[in-house]
């Protein structure tokens, strides 16, 4: 018989016994299974796992640990991780996002940040576009349609709990830890392209004089040509980052 010392972190101990909730506990174990079938052995699904730690150090689910070690477990959506999730989320940050068609607000208030968030509705794509396109661009599938997340060909979805769109802004930036890369002012609102600088005298036919007295600076969408500075829509701006953005100072 071989000893481990295992710990289970944030969300992961709803699958524990009480007795091993939230410390690190002995488990004995025979043979030399992989750090996967130990998880299934204790009934913790290996989906929900995206981290494991031996003694300090990433391993992945092929792992054999050794008589002794210490292994602990972290969750996707854990906010501390010290290295890149095993497979449930993709590595890059901020993520890029693909809202369902049903989402057209919530996907107009991530771009307001700053966050690649596509939508597609006009026309409906269906389940099965939505589903590859996201898969196949690495995006997250952002969904109230469970029915949508279950089909294999999405690689990261997340099923969005709130049901206003404000509310579910504040659930995205918090369980993808985005408050802190909020960069507003950066993506067209209407097109999800990212901005660009524009030259005031190359846009000052296209602009009332007040404005072009009033703002050096200014941004153009490439794609709708809608030009963007900060008197358009900074209120609007400041008063959502106010409202939902945690830890911004400006
Ligand atoms: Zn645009």
């Amino acid at each position: 018989m071989r000893t481990l010392w295992l710990r289970f972190y944030a969300s992961l101990n709803d699958f524990l016994p009480t007795r091993w909730k939230q410390r690190t506990f002995k488990l004995g174990f025979l043979g030399s299974p992989t750090v996967r079938e130990l998880l299934v052995q204790l009934n913790v699904p290996p989906p929900e796992v995206a981290l494991i730690l031996s003694d300090g150090r990433p391993v992945d689910f092929d792992y054999r640990p050794k008589e002794g070690e210490r292994l602990s477990f972290y969750p996707i959506f854990y906010h501390l991780l010290p290295a890149t999730p095993l497979h449930t989320l993709p590595s890059e940050r901020p993520p890029r996002f693909l809202l369902d068609t049903h989402l057209g607000r919530l996907a107009r208030y991530l771009r307001m940040l700053g966050f690649d968030a596509a939508h597609l509705s006009d026309p409906d794509p269906g389940d099965a576009a939505l589903a590859r396109q996201a898969g196949e661009d690495g995006r997250v599938l952002l969904t109230r349609d469970r029915r949508l997340l279950a089909r294999k060909a999405v690689r990261y979805g997340y099923f969005v709990r709130a049901t206003v769109p404000k509310a579910q802004l504040i659930e995205v930036l918090d369980r993808f830890d985005l408050h802190a890369l909020v960069d507003p002012f950066s993506r067209c609102m209407c097109c999800n392209v990212p901005l660009e600088p524009a030259d005031a005298e190359a846009v000052a036919d296209r602009l009332p004089p007040d404005v072009r007295a009033r703002y050096p600076v200014f941004y153009y969408c490439p794609a709708c040509e809608r030009i963007y500075w900060e008197g358009s829509h900074h209120a609007r701006m400041q008063r959502l980052i106010h409202q939902v953005v945690r830890g911004h100072t400006s």
